[in-house]
């Protein structure tokens, strides 16, 4: 286990929840520090490199496996993610909030390291709002994968239910940002 000053924060959710949104507004608000994760996948054209996706090749991804760079990794509809872990000690050591966007296995695979991790799952209001939010965001992404995503979204969420320690609706924007803002300060219980 893993002792730090900082605060880990892990946020999940199926894709076009809201996630990026939330984390953008906690991390300006909260001066936190999002740590970037690495991707095999395609970089869609409006995402900027290093913002919030190191976009990599396979032989680099592969490198980094092996070289133990990465806290988790999981491979996505074919496409690799990773979070890097020694940004992350960095952070922590220097006593910063530190906010991990990555799924529900990735969040579970960084509670077994770090065990006061808070993982934080954002729900949407209605399903059909997914869809809404994803047809409405252009990620390098094909009809077949947003499909896909949908499908994926409630096996997540139903894990989410078994082991996240707070599920957080994201129907009013400020509200969710707000109520991740609580978690994070410590002034909301567990499973809220
Ligand atoms: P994620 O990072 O979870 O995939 P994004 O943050 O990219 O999702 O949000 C997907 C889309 O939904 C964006 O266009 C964003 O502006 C919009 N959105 C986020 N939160 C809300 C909300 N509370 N109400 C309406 N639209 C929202």
């Amino acid at each position: 286990m893993k002792d730090n000053n900082g605060k880990l924060i892990v946020i999940s959710g199926p894709s076009g929840v809201g996630k990026s949104t939330i984390s953008s507004e906690v991390v300006k608000r909260l001066d936190a520090y999002l740590c970037t994760s690495v991707t095999t996948r395609t970089k869609g054209e409006n995402e900027v490199d290093g913002e919030h996706y190191q976009f990599i090749t396979t032989e680099e991804f592969n490198k980094g496996i092996v070289e133990d760079r990465f806290l988790e990794y999981a491979e996505v509809f074919g496409n690799h993610y990773g979070t890097p872990w020694q940004p992350i000690e960095d952070a922590l050591e220097e006593g910063e909030t530190v906010l991990l966007e990555i799924d529900v296995q990735g969040g579970l695979a960084v509670k077994k390291v770090y065990k006061d991790v808070q993982l934080i799952f954002i729900v949407p209001p209605h399903t059909s709002d997914l869809k809404k939010r994803l047809d409405g965001r252009q990620r390098g992404e094909n009809d077949e994968s947003r499909k896909k995503r949908l499908q994926g979204a409630g096996e997540e969420t139903a894990k989410a239910w078994q082991h996240y320690d707070h599920m957080v609706i994201n129907d009013d924007l400020e509200t969710a940002i707000n109520e991740v803002i609580e978690i994070i300060q410590g002034k909301t219980g567990e499973n809220t």
